[in-house]
């Protein structure tokens, strides 16, 4: 046993992030893409994994891929910085910039985490009933605490909706300290991207990454932000960060636009007809989502929860979050069809 007054103390207070393998015949707790776009068996795969050179550091810049996405994006490239997932590109902005830091609450616990283990101080704000943002209480929090970075998950993570962009804006605008747009599942949702806005806006992180769109094994996300923050952040960075492989089937698979945004259109497609059918069963609440997930609520979502798991059926308990949430992601037809059945056979 190591002595507790080892560890920094804003560590030992920490709880990790729970990431459990529960084993389950159909999974849909982690807000992954259910198809497989590429696998290790198919050729183009195969042809890249023989020519990785493992002997090598992978490129530290990240170059290529940095180059496709830029393209993609309509930004240059020295305004990218890649990482190792999103996670990551989390962890390097708060390490630049230090706390306060903000969010909205309830959402994406990795920015509370993070800070908190990085020693910084985190302030959280309500959003609204409707899981939309609080004007007044976000921007009299931030003024108060002087936040240094602003987090906001929009589509966000729980709840699914993405929030006024008119609102989004406001506070971006507003805040002195940076403000973080994290775009995990923009590719679900109808809204524009904040990306066109950066040229205006020089406080502006967006942040996005591969692993909602079927690419979740490679640990990739990016952040878009003026030239000045990508070199301050840049700073922080381990070398190497992004290995090899990753970068190498990250650009194949990017090529590939039009099976990348087939998986995406079924994704929403379901999603859609998953949250018509929910919002017909008695007892249960559904939040409207414009991500790769549904937030729904339920009497004794505990009991839900074990109920589905006994059918094989593994979603995400948001208790104590949310009272009464469950976070279901969106899967195969076959696979949201087989929670439709166990949800409906589970007694709310
Ligand atoms: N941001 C949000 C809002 C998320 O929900 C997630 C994944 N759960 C991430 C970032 C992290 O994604 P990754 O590290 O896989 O890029």
């Amino acid at each position: 046993m190591i002595p507790s007054n080892l560890v920094k103390p804003c560590v030992r207070r920490l709880r990790a992030y729970e990431a459990k393998e529960i084993p389950c015949r159909v999974k849909l707790d982690a807000n992954e893409s259910p198809y497989e776009l590429w696998s290790a068996g198919d050729n183009k795969l195969g042809r890249i994994l023989r020519r990785v050179p493992l002997n090598r550091y992978p490129d530290p810049a990240g170059t290529k891929l940095k180059e496709i996405l830029a393209l993609r994006h309509g930004v240059r490239a020295d305004r990218l910085l890649l990482g190792n997932g999103s996670d990551e590109l989390i962890s390097m902005l708060v390490t630049t910039f230090g706390g306060p830091v903000l969010y909205p609450v309830p959402t994406f616990s990795m920015y509370g985490i993070i800070s908190r283990g990085l020693g910084e101080k985190t302030v959280e704000v309500k959003l609204e009933r409707s899981f939309d943002l609080n004007l007044d209480r976000m921007e009299s929090a931030i003024r108060k605490s002087r936040a240094k970075v602003v987090f906001l998950s929009s589509p966000n993570n729980p709840t699914g909706n993405a929030f006024s962009s008119n609102r989004i804006q406001r506070i971006i605008e507003t805040t002195p300290g940076i403000v973080v747009v994290d775009e995990a599942y923009h590719p679900f949702s109808s809204t524009p991207s904040f990306i066109t806005r950066l040229k205006r806006h020089p406080n502006l992180v967006v942040l996005q990454t591969l692993s909602k769109i079927g690419l979740a094994a490679l640990r990739l996300g990016f952040m878009v932000a003026s030239r000045d923050i990508v070199n301050e952040v840049n700073k922080v960075r381990l070398p190497f960060n992004v290995n090899t492989l990753s970068q190498m089937i990250a650009v194949e698979a990017l090529e590939e636009r039009d099976t990348l945004k087939e998986a995406i259109g079924r994704i929403v497609q379901e999603r859609d007809r998953m949250m018509r059918m929910m919002a017909d069963i008695p007892g249960l609440r559904v939040v409207p989502s414009d991500a790769n997930f549904i937030l729904f609520r339920v009497p004794d979502a505990s009991r839900v929860y074990r109920g589905l798991l006994q059918e094989g059926i593994l979603v995400r308990n948001l208790e104590p979050a949310i009272p009464g949430g469950l976070r279901v992601t969106v899967g195969t037809r076959r696979e949201n069809t087989a929670f439709l059945h166990a949800i409906r056979k589970v007694r709310l």
